[in-house]
């Protein structure tokens, strides 16, 4: 079986594209949670929609988050009433944010992901890192900033500084991440081109998961998010550049510190091993079809196989 590790949009992607190309029961997609909130009383979970509504087919491609063709009636209620609007939902959207808010009540994230996934026609796994909250809290110039304040409410303006992962201290892996890792029949990790800082890095902070990816006998594959030194979407290069990284082929490896056996990278960087011993792979990585998902993703499990 093969252990996919994703945020939002990248992540959705190529998982996307693995969906298509493995069968149910050989793919686990493990979702960051870190970007997790409460918002207007209702529990909040933007990477585990994003996968759902792009695997469902029902992802707003424009917005690159939410549900298609939406309506936000609601929005504008809220707005007369004076609550907060600067993040938005839509009225869709938010129907799945009150199922998931009643359902936590009497059942872990894991089951209620896997009951709403199920709803929207979605036969794979896709799973939580954890059923335990975590919060990532971003330490900026302008001071320590909730997830959501830092990237949408100030998008993402201010310089990061470090990610704080509250709560983290204490999150076991989701039984299904944990079955993963122990799985014998685990044939590859693959992390997708997500945010190395925002979405990945959470999930190997999660009790024991680095440690575990390190250990496994399966080999650890990164899908790097950079084309040309920058993010496809989004602020994974400004972050990397303030922490003072490279938003290179060597600077995804030395992120990922001693985790990655190989990494996929841009057509026009070179193939071969690295002085770190890390295999790279060229290909086309960006994904603007459905097609190139499943390229994508067919290249990145035949590299790994290649590894094992
Ligand atoms: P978020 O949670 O919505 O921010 O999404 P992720 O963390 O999963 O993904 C954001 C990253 O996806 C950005 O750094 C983008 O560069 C990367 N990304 C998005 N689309 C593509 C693509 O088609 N190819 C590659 N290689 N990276 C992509
Ligand atoms: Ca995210």
């Amino acid at each position: 079986m093969i252990l996919a590790l994703a945020g939002g949009v990248g992540g959705a992607r190529l998982a996307n594209g693995l969906v298509a190309v493995l069968p149910d029961d050989q793919l686990t997609i493990v979702v960051n949670t870190g970007d997790d909130s409460e918002h207007l009383g209702l529990s909040i979970s933007p990477d585990l929609d994003t996968v759902c509504y792009t695997l469902a087919g029902i992802n707003n491609l424009d917005q690159g988050w939410g549900i298609a063709n939406e309506s936000w009636s609601l929005m504008g209620a809220i707005e007369r009433l004076g609550g907060d609007t600067w993040f938005r939902l839509g009225d869709q959207d938010v129907a799945t944010h009150l199922m998931r808010t009643m359902m936590l009540r009497d059942a872990p994230l894991s089951a209620v992901t896997s009951f709403i996934a199920g709803r929207l026609g979605i036969n794979h796994r896709i799973v939580p890192m954890s059923d335990d909250p975590v919060r990532s809290m971003i330490e900026t110039d302008q001071g320590v900033l909730a997830f959501q304040d830092y990237f949408v409410r100030h998008p993402a303006e201010p310089r990061f500084l470090s990610i704080r992962l509250e709560g983290v201290e204490c999150a076991k892996p989701s039984p299904a991440l944990l079955d993963g890792l122990e799985n014998p029949d685990l044939q590859a990790v693959i992390i997708c081109p997500s945010n190395p800082v925002l979405s990945i890095t959470p999930i190997l902070a999660v009790g024991g998961v680095r440690e575990r990816l390190m250990a496994s006998s399966a080999p650890v594959v990164a899908v790097s998010p950079f084309i040309d030194g920058r993010a496809v979407k989004g602020p994974a290069a400004k972050i990397m550049i303030e922490l003072g990284r490279a938003t290179t082929t060597e600077g995804v490896i030395e992120y990922y510190d001693g985790l990655l056996d190989g990494i996929l990278v841009h057509s026009e960087e070179s193939r071969g091993l690295t002085a770190e011993g890390v295999a790279v792979w060229s290909c086309n990585t960006l994904m603007a079809s459905d097609a190139d998902q499943q390229r994508l993703a067919r290249e990145s499990l035949a590299f790994a196989s290649s590894l094992r």
